[in-house]
């Protein structure tokens, strides 16, 4: 028996199933850098020189351990764009029994080798992907029979049916969920250590090089490049996380400050989504953490929520609800996405930093990405599709499979309420609280309508009036609803005014 193995770009894992049992002497494996696989979407550029430099550098480990490894560079006279046709030329000399390749992350890639044994007549053998906590089957038989799906019964499920933060069949501390004690507003003095930073090796210099050539019309700052692009360097960033960051994760989670970009967050979903880390592993070394006193539960409780339960969650929504899941738009939202999303040009100050982070670092975190920008797309209907696409494009950690449902279901509530119980839509009072944006920014955050006030003030009741009879029956909306109907009737005209206003200018 003579295997094909393939490994994907997000798929740079020794234990991932598609090298499993591989015969180093007889079995050949192939990455390939596929010009049209980098450019589903115009990617941010810091995120195609880490995905160049990861599968470079994934492959040179391959090649040490002896593996037989077959490399197509992007800029390489032998690539052929089109991996049945790789197929079939190596299909040609090496007379293989059977191509074998862990099932994709993306919807439309696991279409594509779906149809590569007809393409190229060759048995494909589509293994599960080992790197998640939840298969699919597993997620549709807990969702079977629900009238809703929501996250915190599933991640209950997912620690009883693992083990984790578990004492015997109760919830570690007597509680599941510790998030009355997060959340804490940013104080003055906060010391925030200094995020982890690798310098460019030889490899990274080179892709680095590639990309600014190749994709220098793409979004986002090249240089400075500081990912983790090895296995070592990012177990380093996750134990320095877990020493360094993992105690005040909880308190801290919805904080932002300006030019304070990473925060206590730990910055490893560039990793987890790449195949660096692996989530077992997090999950196992923060658990640890707390069994050894080094940090309380409800950080623990809240960061292993985030991994057993969000990441494994929207993973198990996506598998469920796709194709239909693309281009859902509950709101019929058709304004197209503003420029400044681009640039960061706008006296808005917490869209502003938040855009300016992203262009610079590929990153933002989650209450930055939900509460700033999501909340904006909202409240302002901006279409669906180019929402979707901007996250795509814009964040390192970016896949279809991770960004669609958190767009589509949980920023914008597009899906109708299948993700989300209702809208996260809030007024500027939310961002005041729990940032320092607004005591630099142009407008006021106290003031609700005219030139001067903070357009979440006004826009959030626009959103809730122009979508009423979507949301009337939504217990939680329907108290705001009775809220604004009790308004002096100058007050609501001053908020239809002063949003139109607002949209009049907004490019
Ligand atoms: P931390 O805050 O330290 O959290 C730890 C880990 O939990 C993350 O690394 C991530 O793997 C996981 N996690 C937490 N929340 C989620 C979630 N909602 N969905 C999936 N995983 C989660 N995350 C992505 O990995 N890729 C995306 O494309 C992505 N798009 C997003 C778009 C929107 C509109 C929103 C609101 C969230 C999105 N997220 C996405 C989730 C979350 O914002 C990022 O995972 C997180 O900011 C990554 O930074 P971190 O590693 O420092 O995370
Ligand atoms: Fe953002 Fe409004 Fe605060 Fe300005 S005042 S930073 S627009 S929330």
């Amino acid at each position: 028996m003579k295997s094909l193995r393939i490994i994907l770009i997000d798929q740079l894992t020794p234990s991932i199933s598609a090298l499993e049992d591989i015969n180093k002497f007889h079995d050949v494996i192939l990455m390939c850098e596929h010009h049209s696989d980098l450019i589903q979407v115009k990617h941010h550029k810091k995120k195609l020189a880490f995905w160049l430099s990861a599968m470079r550098h994934f492959a040179e480990e391959l090649t040490q351990q002896d593996y037989n490894l077959i490399y197509r560079t992007l800029d390489g006279a032998d690539n052929l764009d089109c991996w049945p046709s790789e197929i079939k030329r190596l299909q040609a000399s090496n007379h293989f029994d059977r191509l074998i390749i862990t099932s994709p992350s993306d919807y439309s890639m696991l279409q594509s080798v779906q149809s590569w044994s007809d393409q190229t007549g060759l048995r494909v053998d589509i293994r599960p992907d080992n790197r998640f906590i939840c298969s699919p089957e597993r997620f549709k038989s807990w969702a079977s029979g629900r009238k809703s799906l929501r996250m915190e019964f599933f991640y209950r499920q997912m620690r009883q049916d693992h083990h984790i933060l578990m004492q015997g069949d109760q919830p570690e501390g007597g509680q599941w969920n510790f998030d009355a004690d997060n959340r804490k507003p940013p104080k003055i003095g906060l010391q925030i250590p200094h995020p982890y930073q690798q310098s460019p090796d030889a490899i990274t210099q080179k892709v680095m090089a590639l990309v600014s050539e190749r994709f220098s019309d793409h979004f986002g700052d090249l240089e400075p490049f500081y990912f983790a692009v090895t296995q070592a360097q990012a177990q380093e960033v996750l134990t320095q996380f877990i020493e360094q960051r993992l105690k005040q994760f909880g308190d801290y989670q919805d904080a932002m400050l300006m030019h304070e970009p990473w925060m206590f967050h730990a910055h490893i979903s560039f990793y987890l989504n790449i195949g660096l880390l692996l989530p077992q592993t997090c999950i196992q070394q923060a658990e640890a953490a707390y069994q050894q006193g080094k940090a309380p539960l409800n950080a623990v409780e809240g960061f292993i929520r985030q991994i057993l339960g969000w990441r494994e969650y929207v993973r198990g929504i996506y598998w469920l609800k796709m194709p239909e899941y693309q281009h859902l738009n509950y709101f019929d939202a058709r304004r197209a996405l503003p420029d400044f999303f681009w640039h960061a040009q706008t006296d808005m100050n917490c869209l502003k930093q938040c855009v300016s982070e992203t262009k610079q670092h590929a990153y933002a975190h989650h209450i930055q990405r939900l509460m700033v920008l999501g909340n904006f797309c909202l409240l302002a209907g901006i279409n669906p599709d180019e929402v979707n696409e901007w996250y795509w494009i814009v964040y390192a950690d970016a896949y279809q499979w991770v960004e669609l449902p958190n767009v589509t279901g949980m920023i914008l509530f597009a899906d109708g309420g299948y993700l989300a119980s209702k809208p996260y839509a809030a007024g500027g009072n939310y961002i005041h609280k729990m940032s320092n944006y607004c005591q630099h920014c142009r407008y006021h955050v106290k003031e609700k309508t005219g030139p001067d006030a903070c357009p979440f003030n006004y826009l959030y009741w626009d959103f809730l009036v122009r979508n009423r009879d979507k949301l009337k029956s939504n217990p939680r909306i329907s108290m705001m609803l009775k809220t604004y109907d009790r308004m002096e009737a100058g007050k609501q005209k001053a908020i239809a005014q002063s949003s139109q206003d607002f949209f009049d200018h907004l490019s």
